[in-house]
């Protein structure tokens, strides 16, 4: 199978008041198309520059970040994020926010289809009849499950998100994690999550990155098979083969 991100040899370093702060150093990263890789490491460890490395909003000083085969060069749309307080937009409706990429992406496709699909997601993420309310008038794990709709409607290359569930009660956390299982099995796509939560990197990916060190480096990867841990009368277990 073909590596749909290829993450060869990066560093990277900030430059600030204080001088160059050097903050990734040297990481090579393969996810296959369809897979989930989590990227889990303490705070500040540069979790969150790999991401915009990887949607290409900034340039990596040394190395390349390959996707789909294309070397990365600048933003491209076929990428989706969703983030720890996602953005909705208050004066469209849960709907409108949903199909928003779409009226980007496809303008010319009609008005009835675009509807269909973000109805499509919203059901599939228990969100069925929330269609027309504000965000507003939604829990935070409601509005963290409409973004991740947006961020899917128009069939990115690749998802990531950086810490979705970070601001999330630990049930509603895990509620949201049953949640995506569902969505991979329905609809295959390719994520890399961030993490610092090592019980969310090893329930949702497929391989998980820890990252650590200043410059952080990769310490190790483990292959953690999808569906990996199952849910066993309410409870997960987590089951890693290394
Ligand atoms: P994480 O997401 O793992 O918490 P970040 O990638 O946000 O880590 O940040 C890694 C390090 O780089 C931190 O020390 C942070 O302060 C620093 N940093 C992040 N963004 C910038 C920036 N734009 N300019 C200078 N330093 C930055
Ligand atoms: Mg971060």
């Amino acid at each position: 199978m073909a590596n749909l991100i290829d993450i060869r040899g990066v560093s990277h370093a900030y430059g600030t008041p204080e001088g160059r702060l050097p903050v990734l150093s040297n990481l090579d990263i393969s996810v296959p198309e369809g897979e989930f890789c989590a990227v889990v490491g303490p705070s500040g460890c540069g979790k969150s520059t790999l991401t915009r490395l990887i949607a290409g909003l900034m340039k990596p000083d040394i190395g390349e970040v390959w996707l789909h085969g294309e070397l990365v060069k600048g933003p491209r749309r076929t990428v989706g994020m969703a983030f720890q307080n996602p953005v909705l937009l208050e004066w469209r409706t849960i709907l409108q926010n949903v199909m928003l990429p779409l009226e980007i992406v496809s303008p010319t496709m009609p008005r009835a289809k675009k509807e269909a699909r973000a109805l499509e997601l919203l059901e599939l993420v228990g969100l069925a009849g929330f269609e027309n309310k504000r965000p507003s008038e939604l829990s935070g794990g409601m509005r963290q499950r409409a973004s991740l709709c947006r961020a899917i409607v128009h069939k990115p290359d690749v998802l990531i998100m950086d810490e979705p569930f970070g601001a999330l009660d630990a049930f509603t956390r895990e509620d949201l994690w049953l949640t995506m299982h569902d969505l991979r099995e329905k609809e295959p796509f390719t994520c890399v999550l961030i993490t610092h939560d090592l019980r969310e990197s090893v329930f949702l990916g497929d391989q998980v990155i820890v990252l650590s060190g200043r410059p952080a480096t990769t310490q190790y990867v483990l292959d953690v098979h999808f569906p990996g841990p199952r849910v066993i009368d309410g409870l997960y277990k987590p089951e890693c083969s290394e």
